[in-house]
């Protein structure tokens, strides 16, 4: 498939996935209109990386509905100064939006194979404000706190107590909470030392696999 074949697919993927389900936010709207989706998937998952479902990446995992990463992010409410936490990397799509919308991006996958892949991609695509770490980030990544977002791409089992430690005062954070098998998206808003919560759409994610998360 040619590069305008993919560009005419991200722009029916907008009109039709996203912006009929009531994702307005028109920097978010841009950003997935840029970026080549169908590099972030194995070769052979290509001609369907525009799909209205979530895609294999190798290692047991997925890259995200095209909907879910453009809800979540809306639900960000990024500026361009600020510094972002993605916690769960997977093919960093979701990473490359971010880096697009805001100043700075660390992620964290736990899986050393992803972390490297997603590495490579970025630098490969020009993303260089975004920064790959290995790790556990059910924890966070306290050496980088506090971060003015911080977005959780994979479920848990309540908001990790460590991430909401890491979030600046008006900080926004964004994480599928519930039970193993489905989840809301939980939004929390640091005011001081309290958090307001609001519950989004049910969603699947797969598992947040941690100490502040699901046991391995
Ligand atoms: N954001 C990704 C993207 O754009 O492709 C999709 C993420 S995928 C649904 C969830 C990812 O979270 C997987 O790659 C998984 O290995 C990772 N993960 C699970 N538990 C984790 C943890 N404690 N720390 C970091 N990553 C974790």
């Amino acid at each position: 498939m040619s590069g305008d074949q993919y560009t005419r697919q991200r722009a029916r993927m907008v009109e039709s996935q996203i912006i009929a389900r009531g994702v307005h936010d028109p920097r978010v709207l841009h950003a997935l209109r840029e970026i080549p989706r169908h590099r972030f998937v194995p070769a052979e998952l290509q001609p369907h990386a525009y799909e209205d479902r979530p895609l294999n990446i190798g290692c047991g995992q997925t890259i995200s509905q095209p909907y879910i990463v453009a809800l979540m992010t809306q639900l960000l409410e990024l500026r361009v100064t600020d510094r972002v936490l993605e916690v769960g990397t997977g093919s960093a799509y979701q990473a490359a939006v971010l880096a697009v919308l805001a100043a700075e991006v660390i992620t964290i996958e736990r899986q050393e194979t992803l972390a490297e892949r997603a590495s490579e991609r970025l630098v490969e695509l020009g993303y260089a404000n975004v920064t790959v770490v290995t790790g556990d980030g059910s924890l966070g990544y306290p050496s980088g706190a506090p971060f003015d977002a911080i977005i959780v791409t994979a479920a848990a089992p309540r908001v990790p107590p460590s991430l909401k430690a890491q979030l600046a005062p008006g900080g926004r954070l964004v994480c599928p909470t519930g039970a193993r098998g489905f989840q809301s998206l939980t939004r929390l808003v640091r005011k001081g030392d309290d958090f307001e919560e609001h519950h989004d759409i049910r969603c699947v994610f797969v598992p947040l696999l941690g100490k502040e998360g699901w046991e391995e």
